[in-house]
């Protein structure tokens, strides 16, 4: 008879989960950010959901309106800056690659930086439902278009 011993090894301090045992509204959102299906901006124009690609957290004190790109949301958005602070440096503890060198889709496939994407997701709104038309600041008028959201 043999004994087990040594099978048993309990993890301490478990690491998040990967996406696929993460809660489901995150983990649907991180999917839709890796196909580049998500509810941004660009997509959304991209599907005629949307008058235009425009980032609905722009603030005008502080950037000066732009794309709504996942690079824009993971990287520049001011709205989320302390999410992404909080991403890239898990990301560069691990590779030692600051959020310069990265195009956000490459981390997007890499299963190890999952969870610091995954948490970005999780407290962030990014990948949500887009406020209405209309109900954004707009930088320039779109105007002569009557499309709603969505
Ligand atoms: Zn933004």
């Amino acid at each position: 008879m043999r004994l087990n011993k040594g099978y048993v090894l309990r993890e301490k301090g478990k690491p998040d989960p990967p996406p696929a045992r993460a809660e489901k509204r995150t983990a649907s959102r991180f999917y839709q950010l890796k196909s580049g299906h998500a509810l941004t901006g660009v997509y959304l124009q991209s599907t005629d959901n949307r008058p235009d690609d425009q980032c609905w957290w722009y603030d005008p004190e502080n950037d000066s309106g732009t794309h709504q790109t996942r690079d824009h949301l993971s990287k520049h958005c001011y709205k989320w800056r302390d999410q992404q602070a909080a991403m890239w440096a898990r990301v560069k503890e691990v590779t030692k690659k600051g959020k310069q060198k990265w195009h956000v889709g490459d981390l997007l496939v890499d299963e190890r930086y999952s969870p610091a994407v995954l948490g970005f997701v999780r407290n962030t709104h990014v990948g949500r439902a887009a406020p209405p038309v209309g109900t954004v600041r707009m930088k320039r008028s779109v105007g002569g278009c009557d499309k709603t959201y969505p």
